[in-house]
């Protein structure tokens, strides 16, 4: 032990248990406080009511009895970041900040600044890999590049881990635990109303017990994994997505638990396709890490080339896209679901995100910024991965060619079109072969009133192929 004191500002980690930044400064100092700012640069900009403040709020509230429990507490602040740590360090008189790294290039460009403040004042921040297995220059190719392709970063990454099995060891807290400090003048945390922010159901379990038990119930479903994850009407993956994303689950654990099932022969067909997803989550980390811009312009700078559809006529079909009102059944559904519920199916992220772009010819950043604004576990690495794979645009992508037909997608994933009647209401009188397509068929009552296709797959489909061609000139 060598510090006196030390401050651990949890960002997107709001976990008591196997925590590298707090493990660290509990092994290294006599005194730990702890410290969690509601970022007025991240707040401004979101509507009243949003489900992500909600969640952190009551993921907040149960960090903190958890810490209490301890002997520790939580201090709450809603102000700047950049100003707030380097203040509250001097105010507690503390020697060090430790945090856990965020990748995105606005979370470095703040935490250069806040290590910066500190510095000059005489202090130090440390910051530690937490929120995935392995980081930055952590997996690369023989030739000591970073992949841009998935599946030989998946098998250097599963060779890494072989080879370096502590990587998924626990960061322990108890040992250390009475080192917590407690100040004696603590606020209360802030209520929603205090932070400026409506009430807004996050529509999910919350804080670290939360995300317990969602995993443990998802446990007794993983072997069914590789078989139901596709059909957003089946209860079939874990929906850990936003624990994952403000960390009331730890990556290690979930590694663990999968790798010890692998080891006797357990999760089935499940456990290992599961584990590849969180694999493709750490390759987008590593991608918007090693390549910041494709969080604004194509991971392939020749893609910048296309010209999507601008206008009037434009900014109608996106509205129609945001509200669920293409006529494409499946389409809306998913719509009214990502709207209604601030979630959205993978199956369906795939297929919203390619009917805009290569249906609508509209931009991919535009429905990567709506996804952004109402998705609860939004991710800028996943989301921008995401909707370059779907846009053709991005790493180890979707080739343009091969485009989505939302009929067929319909009927392969929801064949008995429960998925649209649950969230198309209108639609429930349709039968299951005829519900895919309601502008083929006779229908009645409410279901007439579905409006018709706002494009023609098949045209659009043509025309995106002819968009796509701007890649074949000579550069
Ligand atoms: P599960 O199927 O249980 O998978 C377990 C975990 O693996 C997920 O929680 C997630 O952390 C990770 N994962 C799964 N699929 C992917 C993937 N394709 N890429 C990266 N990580 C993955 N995921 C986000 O977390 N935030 C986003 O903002 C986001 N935006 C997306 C946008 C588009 C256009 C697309 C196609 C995908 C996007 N994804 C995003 C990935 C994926 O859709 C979600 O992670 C998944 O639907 C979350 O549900 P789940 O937790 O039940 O996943």
């Amino acid at each position: 032990m060598t510090l006196k004191s030390s401050l651990v500002w949890f960002r997107r980690d709001l976990r008591a248990y196997d925590h590298a930044a707090l493990h660290h400064a509990l092994s290294s100092s006599a005194q730990v406080y702890c410290v969690f700012v509601y970022d007025s640069a991240i707040l401004a900009p979101l509507p009243r009511a949003d489900r992500r403040v909600n969640f952190i709020h009551a993921s907040i509230a149960a960090l903190d009895a958890e810490l209490r429990e301890m002997g520790g507490a939580l201090l709450v602040r809603h102000a700047d970041a950049v100003d707030a740590i380097p203040a509250l360090a001097a105010e507690l008189g503390v020697d060090a900040v430790f945090a856990n790294r965020d990748y995105e290039p606005g979370a470095i460009a703040r935490d250069a600044d806040v290590a910066a403040r500190l510095q000059a004042a005489g202090r130090a921040f440390h910051d530690f890999k937490d929120q995935v297995i392995f980081e930055k220059d952590e997996v690369l190719t023989l030739s000591a590049q970073p992949f841009s392709v998935f599946t030989p970063y998946k098998n250097a990454w599963l060779k890494r881990l072989a080879a370096h099995p502590a990587s998924l060891a626990p960061y322990e807290i108890a040992p250390w635990a009475s080192r917590l400090a407690a100040p004696l003048a603590h606020a209360p945390l802030p209520t929603l109303a205090e932070l400026g922010f409506d009430e807004a159901d996050p529509q999910v379990a919350t804080g670290m017990a939360g995300a317990a038990a969602m995993f443990d119930g998802f446990l007794e479903r993983i072997e069914q994994y590789a078989t139901a994850r596709d059909f957003p009407a089946v209860h079939g993956t874990s929906g850990l997505s936003v624990h994952l994303r403000f960390g009331t689950i730890s990556i290690r654990h979930l590694v663990r638990t999968v790798q010890a099932m692998l080891g006797y022969g357990g999760g089935g067909s499940g456990a290992p396709v599961w584990l590849s997803e969180l694999i493709w989550r750490e390759f987008y980390a590593m991608i918007l890490y090693r390549h910041p811009h494709v969080g604004e312009r194509s991971f392939k700078p020749a893609y910048d080339a296309i010209e999507w559809e601008s206008g009037p006529e434009a900014d109608e079909l996106f509205a129609a896209w945001c509200e669920g009102r293409t006529g494409y059944p499946l389409v809306d559904a998913a719509m009214a679901q990502i709207n209604q519920t601030g979630f959205m199916h993978n199956r369906l992220r795939m297929v919203t995100a390619s009917f805009l772009v290569k249906d609508l010819g509209i931009d991919w950043r535009w429905g990567e910024r709506y996804f952004a604004l109402k998705l609860i576990d939004y991710d800028m690495a996943s989301n921008t991965g995401g909707w370059q794979w779907a846009a053709s645009t991005g790493c180890d992508a979707q080739p343009y060619f091969r485009i989505f037909n939302p009929v067929t997608q319909s009927e392969r994933f929801d064949p008995e079109g429960e998925f649209i009647r649950q969230y198309i209401p209108q639609l429930a009188s349709m039968g299951r072969k005829q519900i895919h397509a309601p502008w083929l068929h006779e229908r009645k009552g409410a279901a007439r009133d579905y409006p018709a296709p706002i494009v023609a797959h098949d045209e659009a489909r043509k025309k995106t192929l002819l968009r796509f061609d701007v890649l074949k000139a000579p550069v």
